[in-house]
């Protein structure tokens, strides 16, 4: 029997014993992760059974045609493409056995505490101080940008331990309890008028050490793991065939003849082409995934990404014309999931400028680009030898 073959039986086992239409969500999403289907690339126990990524399909595939429910990833992206693969990959036994599986089921909502006030695309300059007392570490800063944080449960967070060091030597991984005391969570409004993400204020937040993701002073190393992630997950998701940003514009393009011109006829072309293109180096990009953690390659998927988002958009809006630039609702909602795609033309807009933002500006992902995939020479740093605590702010 081949492991597909295995697969295959597994899963129909999961759902003679736990039928969709009779099962709690939250039940049968439990069970799919004791069953070991819940990622199959994970180790036995942890939701997996130690098999090629790539296999995962077989069992997706079965669940979609019994109906069965999914763990909504829109809602635990964070959990799900970034704490989870650095979690396996730097977590103790006890880590990965309480985290992973409320993780998985979305029990648990996870969110990012990285980038600060003067440290976002020179993260490693960050200032959030975690300094040790007993068992313990007391961490005291501000973090900005926090995606979820006001639904999160827990958080990857990056703090430095050694300020005598190298602002890439003296930075430390752990998970933070976001419902712990000193934890303060509040809304930035964005340019959609939603507040998706937050501003995250940490005074004295103790974290017992048995919650610190690798060795102290190794978190630049541990955050790499992080950040090849998130790439990976902004960028280089798999869609069907017009699923992304290139849809809505498709189909408004099918139903509004009354739209269409000659010149906008040839730049849809164009867009779509393109995003056709990206959708397949996405899909290439994830078949390589099967053998091993991402590089720097998704840096790549990620630039794309973000230009075709905007352009595409803007595209949108102009087909629509003057209705293009209505707005649906300028409420501050506080949403749980993010979906570029989702509402109207006029938020698609608006909400792909981010794009180019979010998990690393596009100019850094060029240098990222130039330097680790193209190996062209590296732009000059000053800032290597010299213990953060010197550096100027
Ligand atoms: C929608 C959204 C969600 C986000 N969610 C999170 C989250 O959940 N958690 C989290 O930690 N962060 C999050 N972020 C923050 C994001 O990672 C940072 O905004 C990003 O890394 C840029 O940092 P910055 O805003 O400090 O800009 P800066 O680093 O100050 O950059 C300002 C400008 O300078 C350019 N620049 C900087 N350095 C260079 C260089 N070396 N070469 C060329 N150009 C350069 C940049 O490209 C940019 O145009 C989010 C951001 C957005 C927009």
């Amino acid at each position: 029997m081949t492991d597909a073959d295995e697969l295959r039986r597994r899963t129909r086992e999961l759902l003679a014993a736990h039928p969709p239409a009779d099962t709690e969500r939250l039940d049968f999403l439990r069970a799919r992760f004791d069953a070991g289907l819940a990622w199959v690339h994970f180790p036995e126990g942890l939701g997996g059974l130690g098999l090629p990524r790539s296999l995962q399909v077989v069992v997706d595939a079965e669940l979609t045609a019994a109906g069965a429910p999914d763990n909504d990833p829109r809602r635990i992206g964070i959990g799900l493409g970034m704490a989870a693969p650095t979690i396996l990959q730097y977590g103790t036994e006890e880590q990965k056995a309480r985290f992973l599986r409320p993780l998985w089921t979305g029990e648990e909502v996870w969110c990012q505490l990285f980038s600060e006030p003067g440290a976002g695309s020179d993260l490693a300059a960050l200032g959030t101080r975690a300094v040790r007392e007993g068992d313990d570490w007391v961490v005291n800063g501000q973090k900005v940008w926090t995606s979820s944080a006001h639904v999160a449960r827990w958080a990857i967070l990056i703090a430095r331990t050694d300020p005598d060091v190298p602002k890439h030597r003296g930075i430390t991984y752990f998970v933070c309890d976001m419902t712990d005391p000193g934890v303060e969570v509040r809304p930035l409004r964005q340019i959609t008028g939603e507040a998706e993400f937050n501003e995250v204020f940490l005074t004295d937040v103790r974290i017992p050490d048995s919650r610190r993701l690798g060795e102290v002073g190794d978190g630049w190393r541990v955050a790499q793991t992080t950040l090849n992630n998130e790439r990976v997950a902004i960028g280089g998701r798999r869609l069907p065939r017009e699923g992304g940003m290139i849809g809505p514009v498709a189909g408004t393009w099918r139903e509004r003849p009354d739209l269409r011109t000659h010149d906008l006829h040839q730049r849809l072309m164009k867009l779509w082409v393109e995003a056709e293109v990206a959708r397949l180096t996405g899909e290439r990009l994830s078949q390589q995934l099967v053998a091993g953690q991402p590089g720097p390659e998704g840096a790549g998927m990620k630039l794309a990404f973000a230009r075709l988002n905007q352009e595409i958009s803007g595209l949108e809006v102009e087909l629509r014309g003057e209705e293009g630039l209505l707005y649906d609702d300028w409420t501050m909602r506080r949403p749980e999931l993010v979906d570029f795609t989702g509402r109207d033309a006029g938020y698609r807009y608006l909400r792909s400028k981010g794009n180019s933002i979010e998990g690393g500006t596009s100019e850094v992902l060029l240098n990222i680009v130039a330097e680790r995939v193209l190996g062209l020479p590296a732009e000059p740093r000053t800032d290597k030898d010299v213990a953060w605590k010197d550096l100027a702010r």
